[in-house]
């Protein structure tokens, strides 16, 4: 194991200055170091590949991906080209352009619940307006949501769990009426009776069920077989629309979004009536985009009364780069190689914690993974809650000093990218031993 602390001085430097400027010192609150002890977080200045580098010059194997969006890894040739295009040739025009169409006709290629899309700026404006469509096109106006699946930070959708699917919500955040909390209905991810129980108890009044088809938000969760064909058919019956966010799960793990992933038999049972997309799609830079079948779409101003907009919706260094990032992914093989890295990876961490004697388990889909410090399965959120966060905490800080980078917080995915190699995973592998040695002694 690396003998010695590596120098952060420069990030706690920028970290002291931060805090003087900018509120909490970053600007999302995911990014502190809150959840696992506290102190600087590491200020990158520059990423190539699998690979950034710190202030101090410290190298990084990267598996936080920027929470997703980084897939090509960092200063992508093809992410370079489309960006020096959109600088060479405008950056904002005002008006449409040919870049949107030849994007939303990719979407929907690769995605066929997609009738018709919007491009936004974030998955937070996506998903909000997903929630405004169904509204307007049911006339209804409470959502279900499920426990510990996070849709962005628009008010209805920052909203716990009441004790019980027959409790309406409360605010997770300030700032949010209790009134608008109650639009909202909170229930279990992977349990069909919760479901069932909410949609006879609030029936005529649910607009929508809100889902993301494969967590990514309390670690990398597949539904059990069945249950999306149920909550499609269930939330059907009762006349509400079903939204996919797939913000996370879109372009993940093949080509498409995860409706129409190989985990799934019949696609057609689990497809939904909205989707919204973001992170993925925009290759690195600022995107969201939403779509669904005609007649829902057609809510949307201006030819229908659901308004939406946005000054920077379409700009073409988004449209560029998100083409360009979709180009990268449809070459053959490309999902094939993160997964095989992720599958070594992820058996390398489970049979190196197994040795040691310390519980875990490991949900892994694609190229993604999650590693939970618990001796049960984790399919919903309460089993992800009911885990050692003491244990991840040390686990993230020692794999920090080492040179690899995780997200700092004990419910986010490890993300496999197309710049990662056999040996980032041997060296990844060497500091998950380090740490798990050092426990066992
Ligand atoms: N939906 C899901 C599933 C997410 O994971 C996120 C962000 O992590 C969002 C929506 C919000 O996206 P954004 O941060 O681009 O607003």
């Amino acid at each position: 194991m690396t003998a010695n602390q590596p120098s952060r001085s420069k990030s706690e430097q920028l970290y002291e200055e931060a805090l003087k400027h900018i509120v909490g010192g970053v600007n999302s609150p995911s990014r502190s170091f809150k959840a696992v002890g506290g102190g600087a977080p590491v200020f990158m200045k520059r990423g190539q590949g699998a690979y950034f580098w710190d202030e101090d010059g410290n190298r990084y194997i990267d598996y936080l991906a920027a929470y997703g969006p980084i897939i090509l890894g960092h200063a992508h040739p093809a992410i370079a080209e489309a960006l020096a295009t959109a600088a060479a040739s405008g950056t904002l025009f005002g008006t449409p352009t040919e870049w949107e169409i030849a994007f939303a006709r990719k979407l929907k290629a690769a995605i066929p619940s997609l009738d018709k899309v919007r491009f936004v700026n974030s998955g937070t404006e996506a998903v909000m307006t997903t929630i405004r469509v169904a509204r307007a096109y049911t006339g209804r106006a409470k959502i279900i949501k499920f426990a510990g699946c996070y849709h962005g930070h628009s008010d209805l959708v920052l909203v716990a769990a009441g004790s019980g699917p027959s409790t309406l919500g409360i605010p997770d955040s300030a700032g949010i009426p209790v009134s608008l909390a109650h639009e909202v209905i909170t229930v279990p991810y992977n349990d069909s009776e919760a479901l069932q129980a909410a949609l006879e108890r609030w029936g005529d009044d649910v607009a929508a069920v809100m889902i993301e088809p494969i967590v990514g938000n309390f670690g990398m969760v597949a539904p059990k077989p069945g249950y999306l064909e149920q909550l499609c058919r269930m939330t059907r019956d009762n006349g509400s629309l079903v939204i996919y966010d797939e913000v996370i799960t879109g372009f993940r793990f093949h080509y498409g979004g995860a409706q129409n992933y190989s985990l799934f038999e019949d696609h057609a049972a689990i497809e939904p009536d909205l989707t919204a997309l973001g992170k993925i799609i925009g290759g690195g830079l600022p995107i969201g985009a939403y779509g669904g079948r005609d007649e829902i779409m057609e809510q949307v101003a201006p030819l229908g009364p659901a308004y939406q907009a946005g000054t920077m919706a379409g700009n073409p260094a988004s449209m560029l780069c998100g083409l360009a990032c979709l180009d990268e992914l449809a070459k053959p093989g490309v999902y094939e190689g993160m997964e095989r890295l992720a599958i070594k990876l992820s058996d390398g961490i489970s049979d190196l914690a197994a040795a040691a004697g310390i519980p875990m388990t490991v949900n892994r889909i694609g190229g993604a993974f999650s590693t939970h410090f618990c001796d049960h399965p984790v399919t919903n959120y309460e089993e992800a809650q009911d885990t050692d966060s003491e244990q991840f905490a040390a686990f993230f800080r020692g794999m920090l000093k080492q040179g690899i980078c995780l997200a700092p917080s004990k419910y986010e995915a490890w993300f496999l990218t197309l710049a990662h190699r056999e040996a980032d995973i041997e060296e990844t592998l060497i500091a998950v031993k380090n740490i798990f040695n050092m426990h066992t002694k």
